[in-house]
């Protein structure tokens, strides 16, 4: 039993990518229709400085922010976009720009938990793991999905959420709304990870194990870790994909159209939306790793295979769309698994932001 039990707890290694792989082509479909976002339309931006000393005092600076709120020392928060001091801005325009920021490299390289060890280590871009993920307890009524070494809840991405949705209170209330946005954009994107289902199950179906390397423990663990990586990134790569030829309607709107709407629920915090968008896609985790592997195929057990570590575009992903191996009805429940994660992801993106509307996004 050890090897089997190990296999889980070194499987916490794995590479870590971006969830959605793009968090700013499924904000725009979320937000889209959320009709009072457009009222917001005139936001000037104004210098980070600025902000810190209306928001906290005067001599306040960037790397005071940077150990406050346990960022990694060299992260510089600045206009990616090149927008302009004073430049007026859209809200959406601020959300969708900003919504990937936490993977740039503020939860990297920082030595915070004892938990990190088994969520990505503490240096590298596998480091920021345990900030953008959260597992919830192991529970006797769905051992398989929940399980994972040790037992208990690990991982801050609920936390965060709720500390950038506090900041962009905080900002609001200092009158710099152009920085309440930038860091809701910030919360919105661990509510949007924890949408996805590799990143709130660690092994989402048996057959992603080894089992042919059972004889040896060590390749079973480095073999099993190999294939969960190639099943999470082709995954991600491949929702990716077919948004961008959803857009140039080369494929009809599968993912556009779950991502769209104006559904929301009404909650009392912004942890609470992450938890339910985690407790959501960690139900439908069983589900998307099975018909993930039936719609890749088996070529990604295959040990000559690195997904992660392998050029962009070596593995092309236009073929699955036409693959005679695969049935009608097995493409479909491919497309309809991801079609409700992202469905819940954009439901709770829009929870959130009707969360600050409620709390304090006033005019
Ligand atoms: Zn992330």
């Amino acid at each position: 039993m050890k090897p089997i039990l190990s296999i889980f707890f070194l499987c916490i290694l794995e590479t870590v990518s971006g969830a959605w792989g793009r968090h700013d082509l499924l904000t725009p479909f979320a937000i889209e229709d959320v009709a009072w976002l457009n009222s917001w339309n005139t936001i000037e931006v104004t210098s980070f400085q600025h902000f810190l000393s209306k928001a906290f005092a005067k001599d306040y600076k960037e790397n005071n922010f940077l150990r406050q709120y346990q960022l990694n020392p060299t992260t510089k928060v600045i206009f990616k976009h090149h927008e302009q001091e004073g430049q007026k801005m859209t809200a959406s325009w601020i959300l969708i720009h900003y919504v990937d920021e936490p993977d740039w490299g503020m939860d990297q390289n920082l030595d915070i938990s004892a938990d990190q060890k088994f969520m990505g280590g503490t240096k590298g871009p596998t480091s920021q793991a345990f900030r953008h993920l959260y597992w919830k307890k192991w529970n006797l009524k769905a051992p398989w999905r929940t399980f994972h070494i040790p037992p208990r809840e690990m991982g801050e991405a609920l936390k965060r959420a709720q500390i950038f949705y506090d900041l962009a209170q905080t900002a609001f209330e200092a009158k710099e709304p152009y920085w309440a946005f930038r860091f809701l954009a910030w919360t919105l994107h661990y509510i949007q990870d924890l949408g996805q289902p590799f990143h709130s199950c660690q092994l989402l179906t048996p057959k992603f194990i080894a089992w042919n390397s059972l004889l040896s423990f060590e390749t079973l663990i480095k073999r099993t870790t190999q294939i969960i990586s190639n099943y999470h990134f082709i995954y991600e790569d491949y929702v990716v994909f077919r948004i961008e030829e959803e857009v140039q309607n080369k494929f009809k709107k599968y993912f556009i159209s779950a991502l769209k709407g104006t559904t929301f629920m009404n909650s009392s915090s912004a942890y609470l939306i992450a938890r339910h968008s985690a407790d959501d896609s960690n139900h439908l985790s069983y589900a998307i790793g099975e018909a993930s592997y039936t719609f890749f195929g088996d070529q990604f057990l295959n040990p000559s295979i690195d997904v992660p570590n392998s050029p962009k575009g070596k593995f092309p992903l236009s073929p699955y769309e036409q693959s005679l191996r695969l049935s009608e009805k097995e493409k479909t429940i491919f497309l309809q698994n991801t079609a409700k994660s992202l469905e819940k992801t954009a439901f709770y993106t829009r929870s959130l932001l009707e969360l600050a509307k409620e709390e304090f996004l006033k005019k």
